[in-house]
């Protein structure tokens, strides 16, 4: 299944529940604490900018 994304995607931390942006071909980190473990934000779309 092919999904257009962003260049930059929204995870929260598992651990202190931090917005993250994470970058392709970076590896996932929190900023705030260090946790490798994120869960993708969800985000509704439909959404006109
Ligand atoms: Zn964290």
């Amino acid at each position: 299944m092919i999904q257009r994304e962003r260049a930059e995607l929204e995870y929260l931390c598992a651990d202190c529940g931090a917005k993250n942006h994470i970058v392709p071909r970076q590896p996932i980190k929190c900023m705030e604490c260090g946790h490798r473990i994120m869960y993708k934000k969800r985000t509704k779309k439909g959404e006109s900018i």
